[in-house]
C-alpha cells in the first residue's frame, strides 16, 4: 500500500515557468499537474499522497510517484506512459496525437467492485482510491469545487423565488451543512457569493480554520450557541456571511432540527458534504477526531457500522427539515444510501442535487471547465478570464462569476481558474487560449481540463445520473466511450476510474486534460477534444430522451444517427 518513508519528503511544489526538462509540454504538463495535486497548498493530506476526497491519491506510493516523474521525464513526443491505479506500469510507443498518459483507477470487476475487497487489494499493494481528479492529476484545490457549489446554490435560489416574491439570490436565508473538506469547504463561499448566510459543521477544527485562512469561511464560533445566534442574525439582516461551529453533524443537526421546529432558529436549506461516500472517512458518533485513525484501522467492519448508524442520524434530521418545509438536498456524497444501510427507512425523501437543479445544464453539455496556468503567474489567469468574458458576453452569470472568483478566490497550487461552458462553446475558449499562448501574451502554456463530474463522462446513479428519464442511470458505456473519443481526439491525458465521489460499486467515470501550447498541433487537439467531449453529454441526453439535449444537437449540428427514431 502506501510508503511508510522513514524520513520526511521535502513537499512537493510543480516547476513554474516557459522552460521544460520533459521532451514534449504534454509530458511536462502531466508531470507538473500530478506534482501540484501533491502540493500542500492543494493537497488535503500530502505527506499520505491524499489529495482530497477521503483517501483520494495522486499516485500509489511516493517510490510509484518518483517513477511517474522520472519516466515523464524521459518520455518521448510519440510515446504513451500507462499509469495503473497510481503505478506507472508501461510505456509504449504511439504517435504525436495520441495521449502521453493513459489512466486507469481503482476499477473492479462487477462482483468484486466493494469497499472490504478494495481494502484488502489496497493493502496488498494493487491498487489506490484515484476520487475523480486526484488519481488523473487535475485538481484545483477548493476552486475546483466552488464554481459548481455556486452554480447549484444559485440554481437554489431560483428554484425559491416564487415562494421569496421574486428575490432570485440567496440573500434572508439561512443554509445548514457539514462538511469542510477539501471539496464541502467551498459551500460557506459558495452560500455567501449567492448573498445567503451559512452554518457549516465539522468535528475536526482545523478544517474549519483551514477554510478562515483560504478566505471561504468569514468565522468559526466558540459553540453552537453561539453559532446560531451569529447566523440567525445574518439571516434576519439579509447579511451574506458564513460561520463555522465544531461539532458532529449526527448530533448537531437533530439537536438544530428541535430548535427550529421550536422556532429558536430558522433554517431555509439543508445538504452535507462530509466524506459519507467512505464510511471510514465520517466520523461516527462517540469517537474523537484523534482515535479517527486507530479506530477505522483497527476494526473497519465495526467503524463501518458505526458511521452508518449515525449517518442514519445525520439523515433524519434532514428528513426531518425537509419535512418541515426546508429545501434539502443530497450533494453527491452518497450519504442518503450510507444512512439507509444504517437503518434510514425514508433516507430518500430528498433528492440528489444533480435531478434537482444541474441536468438541464448537463443537457446543454454545460459542465466544469477549468485551466491552469503552468507559468505560475497569476495574471495569466486574470488575461485568459478576460478573454473568456469578451468570448461570451451575453453570458451575464458566467460575468458574475468571472468578477467575483477574481476577487475572493485566493490560488491554491498553480493559478488556475474553473467555469460553467456548454458544447460549442469550450473549444472556443481553448483555442484562445492558444493563441495567446503563441502569442506571447500569456507567460506559458495552459492545461485544459475538467471534474468527471460532467455532462457525458459518468454513470453514478446516486449522483450525476440519478433518476434518467429513461431508467439508463447505472449504465457505464458512457464514460468508457467518453475516454475512447477523447483519446481518438488528442487529449493529452485521459483517465476511466471506479468509485469517485460516490464510493467502490456506485460510479465509472473518465477525465481529459489537453495542454494548449501554442503550437498548431495543439489548436487541431483543442478544437476536436473540447467540442467532441462536451458533445458526449448532449449525446448521452439525447439518448435518455431529454428534449432540450434534442434542440441543442440540432441547432449545434450534433449528429446522432437514431435521434428522431
Ligand atoms: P474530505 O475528506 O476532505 O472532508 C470531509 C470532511 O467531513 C472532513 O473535514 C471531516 O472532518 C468532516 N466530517 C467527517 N465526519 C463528520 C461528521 N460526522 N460530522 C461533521 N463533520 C464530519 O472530503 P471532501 O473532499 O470535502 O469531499 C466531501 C464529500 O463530497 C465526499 O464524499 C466527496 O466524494 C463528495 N464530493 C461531492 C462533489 C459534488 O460535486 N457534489 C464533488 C466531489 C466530492
Amino acid at each position: 500500500g502506501v510508503s511508510e518513508d522513514a524520513t520526511p519528503r521535502p513537499a512537493v511544489r510543480a516547476p513554474r515557468g516557459a522552460a521544460r526538462t520533459a521532451k514534449s509540454w504534454g509530458a511536462e504538463a502531466a508531470k507538473r499537474m500530478l506534482m501540484n495535486n501533491l502540493d500542500p497548498e492543494v493537497a488535503e493530506h500530502p505527506e499520505d499522497l491524499v489529495v482530497y476526497g477521503g483517501t483520494g491519491r495522486a499516485a500509489r506510493s511516493w517510490e510509484a510517484y518518483d517513477a511517474i516523474v522520472r519516466t515523464l521525464d524521459e518520455l518521448e513526443p510519440d510515446e504513451t506512459l500507462l499509469v495503473q491505479s497510481g503505478k506507472p506500469v508501461g510505456v509504449f510507443r504511439t504517435h504525436e496525437w495520441a495521449p502521453r498518459v493513459l489512466i486507469a483507477n481503482s476499477n473492479l470487476v462487477g462482483d468484486w467492485a466493494t469497499w472490504p475487497e478494495f481494502r484488502r487489494l489496497e493493502h496488498l499493494g494493487l491498487t489506490m482510491y484515484g476520487q475523480m481528479t486526484a488519481g488523473s492529476w487535475i485538481y484545483i484545490g477548493t476552486q475546483g469545487i466552488l464554481q459548481g457549489t455556486y452554480e447549484t446554490f444559485a440554481a437554489v435560489a431560483r428554484s425559491l423565488r416564487e415562494r421569496r416574491g421574486g428575490r432570485d439570490d440567496l440573500a434572508g436565508t439561512l443554509t445548514l451543512t457539514a462538511g469542510a473538506g477539501g471539496m464541502g469547504g467551498a459551500q460557506p463561499l459558495a452560500v455567501t457569493m449567492n448573498g445567503g448566510a451559512v452554518l457549516l459543521v465539522d468535528v475536526d477544527a482545523s478544517r474549519l480554520r483551514r477554510r478562515v485562512e483560504h478566505g471561504y469561511l468569514d468565522e468559526v464560533a466558540p459553540d453552537l450557541d453561539a453559532a446560531v445566534a451569529r447566523a440567525s442574525a445574518a439571516r434576519e439582516a439579509g447579511e451574506a456571511m458564513s460561520v463555522g461551529v465544531v461539532g458532529n453533524a449526527a448530533q448537531v443537526f437533530p439537536e438544530l432540527l428541535r430548535r427550529h421546529t421550536a422556532g429558536a432558529v430558522h433554517i431555509d436549506i439543508v445538504t452535507d458534504q462530509t466524506s459519507a461516500h467512505d464510511p471510514l472517512a465520517y466520523l461516527p458518533i462517540g469517537v474523537s477526531v484523534n482515535e479517527w485513525k486507530d479506530a477505522a484501522a483497527s476494526d473497519p467492519e465495526a467503524f463501518t457500522a458505526r458511521a452508518r448508524a449515525s449517518m442514519a442520524a445525520h439523515v433524519a434530521a434532514m428528513v426531518g427539515f425537509q419535512d418541515a418545509g426546508a429545501a434539502v438536498f443530497d450533494y453527491g456524497n452518497s450519504i442518503r444510501r450510507e444512512a439507509e444501510l444504517g437503518g434510514c427507512a425514508r433516507a430518500f425523501a430528498f433528492p440528489g442535487f444533480v435531478p434537482a437543479y444541474i441536468r438541464p445544464l448537463f443537457a446543454e453539455g454545460r459542465g466544469p471547465f477549468r485551466w491552469v496556468a503552468l507559468s505560475g503567474d497569476p495574471e495569466d489567469i486574470a488575461k485568459t478570464d478576460r478573454a473568456v468574458a469578451e468570448l461570451f458576453p451575453e453570458d451575464a452569470a458566467l460575468r458574475r462569476w468571472l468578477d467575483k472568483a477574481g476577487e475572493k478566490v485566493h490560488f491554491e497550487g498553480l493559478p488556475a481558474r474553473i467555469c460553467w461552458l456548454g458544447y460549442q462553446e469550450r473549444h472556443l475558449a481553448g483555442l484562445r487560449f492558444n493563441e495567446m499562448v503563441a502569442s506571447g501574451e500569456l507567460a506559458g502554456p495552459i492545461v485544459i481540463g475538467r471534474d468527471h463530474l460532467d455532462a457525458g463522462s459518468v454513470a453514478s446513479p446516486y449522483r450525476e445520473t440519478e433518476a434518467m428519464a429513461d431508467g439508463s442511470d447505472a449504465i457505464a458505456d458512457w464514460p468508457l466511450l467518453n475516454a475512447l473519443l477523447n483519446t481518438a481526439s488528442g487529449a493529452t491525458w485521459v483517465s476511466i476510474h471506479h468509485g469517485g465521489g460516490v464510493g467502490i460499486g456506485r460510479s465509472i467515470h473518465a477525465g481529459q486534460v489537453t495542454v494548449a501550447d501554442g503550437t498548431a498541433l495543439a489548436a487541431e487537439k483543442l478544437e476536436r477534444v473540447l467540442t467532441n467531449d462536451p458533445g458526449t453529454g448532449v449525446m448521452r441526453h439525447v439518448d435518455a430522451g431529454y428534449e432540450r439535449a434534442r434542440e441543442v444537437a440540432r441547432e449545434r449540428g450534433l449528429t446522432v444517427p437514431m435521434m428522431d427514431a
